[in-house]
């Protein structure tokens, strides 16, 4: 991926090939990443061969047939030069044609190599030339070409007459018209549907174009000490200083790489030979190049040398491909030798590849069985025996085994299995799902909407493409890229390093936007507190309810008929809650706490089957015809449209007036222990201002009665969660009886299209393969529709209250581009799950650093606009 650094192209008038000096007009825009690259360490004073690039203009009308002037080129390198050709794209991740070297080996060259290197010499060159001209340019069959073992006279001789008999004619022995097709054919494979397919995937632009350099060859082989190799100064995997690689004697390229156990450890090794005590001198420049390098592209890179007759060159240099834990070292380190700023290392890093981080992943390099794919809805990587029920997770979680629970979707009733699993897959749903929700608040790795798994409603095995798998079989779920695998895999662990910690120290003193977690639970809350949430933005209470002891009671209160009883069932789960709510205050000490008020429809507490009825009506001692006469009574037709939120609270307002008693409760005692609290309370699904005026004066009377029974004084806040089209609309009116307003972005992005959060996964992926939606808009925020509500909202809730604070907790609230949205936007902080509270850091720092508002950076670190 292209840094997002700035840079400032160099406009100049387009020549179709420029020689690189350390004053040429080269640029990346022009030439390519390679190409300027390379003149950097041109510029260095490192020994690097002569090179021509060949901009990207001139490598599109090469593959339209207008080869520029071959011989003019050539002649830069002098008489008869032996040359390599390699691809030059924008950004060394987008790929490109393979290097072609030795170009130029004719049979009059192999004559005069031989004096000059030695025969194997001249025929190892010349067969490899062979080689690669025939499949790569002329494209022949390989098998008719493979390279022998031993480059023996009698093997090159049987190359070139297998070129002739594949081709008609002779090898060509023109060195203008050899580079010309290899330029063509490399040109060419730039524009193959797969290239541009791959390229693509990885972020180039569609009309992405090549550079390619044509580079005097360092040979590699002949008399004295001669080869080639590779070397890096950082482990790929941790990003830890470390010399690897491997140099090859009599070699070219890469084949160090490849060569197994013939080539030899760079540093000193007690396995085999290395190159620091066969070649001392060459060794130690190698390292004070590396040095440089690293110094002046202020960058990790991978070099490419050859030895020739003992004299180093460098042939190549290129950012060295890493994981995500390597890439946060390297920056951290650049930055604290004082090679880049703070800023640029803050900048280098996508702040998703941060969650990669804080989870065991899928190690890459292993082999993976993958037989379906899903949705990555919670990042991270486990291997455990598949269960079908919530039960059979928690016997599974009891017996000490690891499991992955496998459901349809999930309901509150699993989130008890939920915790127990290490994993959840669902066949299906979507990235606001109940299972995407709850297993990203609890870290846990999920993939949903999984549609090939078929699923039926008692099944005990899936079958995929043929394959099946029951209950006990062990699988792997890649929450990373959504890929389910079939037994295990092997594992990278969490990196939670002190780079890491570090990277983030540095991204809070440059924010200006605060980041709190969801948490509902004492365990979300430290996790929040470790990742250094500022505080709690949604704590959601009704999950606190699905606890067994407290289910039972919940169910009585949902069947009293009269408010006396609903109160007497509330009155029981007072103290639990109260307990629940100082337990988050302790925790959170010192920090705001938003608690949200009762949301769903009330039916999500009663059983769906059967047997849950029957345990149901056993435990309230009722006949089992009265509770299922009941249930029917509660069930909705539109469930999420209906009874749920604030319409519950107006109706069966005594669950509110609990809610409010327990956090005011909470809060006397919390605060007898520390500072004062001042707890934050939201009311949910709010659509209309009365709504908001008449839950206000209940909570009010509440808090009153509190003060007077417990002697004692508190303050809180009450704010509404803006989640519906209306609130956002009438924010102004709504705002003036309101502290804060947050943005609900689920429930919003639901209701603004119209559009079932947890079906939507059926056909979301046809939708935004045929660009109807750019992307989910339940994973990226719907920036001109719901992103115009929350201006709009914004906007209006300000202008009625000037310090009305701003906020988003939806599931959008850890999304790098919702979080530049939201600060464009006045947002006063944002709110996600825990484990996304390091990327939220980092992406609110990028946003200020990248706002073109923004002046200048000061040694305080303090933002001036
Ligand atoms: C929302 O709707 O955005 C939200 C945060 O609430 P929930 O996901 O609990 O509906
Ligand atoms: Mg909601």
């Amino acid at each position: 991926m292209l840094h997002p650094r700035i840079r400032i192209a160099a406009v100049q008038k387009d020549t179709d090939f420029t020689e690189i000096t350390p004053t040429a007009g080269i640029s990346v825009e022009q030439h390519g990443g390679r190409a300027k690259c390379l003149q950097r360490l041109i510029r260095l004073d490192l020994p690097v061969p002569k090179t021509v690039a060949l901009s990207t203009a001139c490598v599109e009308r090469i593959s339209a047939s207008h080869v520029p002037d071959i011989t003019e080129l050539m002649t830069i390198f002098g008489e008869a030069p032996l040359l390599s050709a390699r691809p030059s794209s924008q950004d060394p991740d987008w790929g490109g044609p393979r290097a072609v070297l030795n170009i130029g080996m004719t049979a009059a060259r192999h004559v005069r190599l031989v004096k000059t290197h030695g025969e194997l010499a001249a025929n190892a060159l010349y067969l490899r030339f062979i080689h690669s001209y025939s499949v790569h340019v002329a494209r022949l069959d390989p098998d008719m070409f493979e390279m022998p073992k031993d480059p023996t006279a009698a093997a090159l001789q049987a190359m070139l007459a297998a070129y002739t008999i594949e081709t008609d004619e002779e090898f060509p022995q023109d060195p203008a018209r050899q580079l010309s097709e290899v330029l063509r054919s490399m040109a060419r494979a730039w524009g193959g549907t797969t290239a541009r397919l791959l390229r693509q995937a990885k972020g180039a632009p569609v009309d992405a174009g090549l550079g390619l350099v044509v580079q005097e060859m360092a040979l590699g082989v002949g008399a004295g000490s001669c080869g080639s190799g590779v070397i890096q100064f950082v482990d790929v995997v941790t990003g830890l200083p470390q010399i690897k690689g491997r140099y090859l004697d009599q070699s070219q390229g890469r084949d160090a790489l490849r060569a197994g156990e013939e080539a030899m450890f760079l540093t000193r090794d007690l396995r085999g030979p290395s190159f620091e005590d066969q070649n001392p001198a060459a060794f130690e420049a190698l390292k004070k190049a590396g040095g440089i390098i690293r110094k002046r592209l202020r960058e990790e890179m991978q070099v490419e040398f050859t030895i020739e007759n003992s004299n180093l060159r460098i042939l190549d240099a290129v950012r060295l491909p890493r994981g995500a834990r390597a890439d946060v070292r390297i920056a951290v380190s650049l930055a604290t030798d004082g090679i880049i700023p703070r800023e640029e290392a803050l900048l280098r890093i996508p702040p998703r590849a941060l969650s990669e981080l804080l989870h065991r992943q899928v190690d890459p390099s292993g082999p993976r069985d993958v037989f379906c794919r899903g949705i990555a809805a919670s990042p991270g990587a486990a291997t455990g025996r598949i269960v079908f029920s919530a039960t059979a997770a928690q016997a599974s979680a009891a017996r000490g085994e690891d499991c992955i629970l496998v459901r349809r979707e999930t309901t509150p009733e699993d989130i008890r299995g939920m915790h127990a699993a290490i994993g959840v897959l669902t066949e299906r749903g979507g990235m606001t799902s109940h299972a995407a929700v709850i297993a990203r608040g609890l870290g846990v790795p999920c993939i949903v909407g999984a549609s090939e798994l078929s699923l039926g409603i008692r099944d005990t095995s899936f079958t995929v493409k043929g394959r099946t798998f029951s209950a006990g079989d062990i699988i792997t779920l890649d929450g990373t890229t959504g890929e389910v695998l079939a037994g295990s895999a092997e594992m990278l662990p969490p990196a939670l390093d002190d780079a890491f910690q570090t990277l983030l120290t540095w991204a809070d003193d440059v924010r200006d936007i605060g980041v709190r977690a969801n948490a509902d639970t004492p365990t979300d809350a430290r996790m929040a507190r470790s990742f250094a949430a500022q505080g709690i933005g949604l704590c959601r209470t009704e999950h606190m309810f699905f606890e067994d002891d407290r289910l039972t009671v919940m169910r009585e209160m949902i069947f009293a008929d009269a408010s006396d009883d609903r109160r007497a069932a509330l009155a029981r789960l007072l103290p639990m809650q109260r307990a629940d709510f100082k337990e988050l205050f302790e925790i959170m000490s010192g920090l705001p706490v938003c608690i949200r008020l009762f949301d769903p429809p009330l039916h999500e507490f009663l059983p769906s089957s059967r047997d849950g009825m029957r345990e149901m009506a056993e435990a309230l001692d009722l006949p089992l015809s009265d509770v299922t006469r009941r249930i029917e009574a509660l069930s909705e037709f539109n469930p999420m449209l209906g009874m749920r939120g604030v319409r519950l609270g107006i109706t069966v307002p005594e669950i509110y007036d609990m809610q409010a008693r327990a956090i005011f409760e909470a809060t006397v005692e919390a605060s007898e222990n520390g500072a004062p609290i001042v707890p934050e309370i939201m009311i949910p699904l709010v659509s209309a201002m009365r709504e908001v005026e008449l839950v206000k004066s209940r909570i009010d009377a509440v808090a009153a009665a509190v003060r007077i029974e417990k002697k004692t004084d508190f303050t809180y806040k009450l704010g509404v969660m803006v989640e519906t089209p209306r609130a956002a609309l009438r924010a102004g009116d709504i705002a003036r009886h309101a502290a804060f307003l947050s943005f609900g972005t689920n429930d919003l992005t639901q209701m603004t299209y119209g559009l079932s959060r947890d079906d939507a996964g059926r056909f979301m992926s046809a939708y935004v393969q045929q660009g109807v939606y750019p992307e989910d808009p339940f994973h990226m925020l719907d920036t001109d529709g719901v992103g115009e509500l929350l201006q709009i909202g914004a906007e209006r809730g300000k202008a009625a209250r000037k310090d009305v604070v701003l906020s988003i907790c939806g599931e959008h609230g850890g999304n790098p581009e919702s979080i530049a949205f939201c600060r464009n936007a006045g947002f006063d902080y944002v709110s996600c799950s825990p484990f996304r509270v390091p990327v939220a850091r980092l992406a609110a720092a990028q946003a200020a650093l990248l706002d073109p508002r923004v002046k200048s950076v000061d040694k305080n670190n303090i933002i001036h606009i």
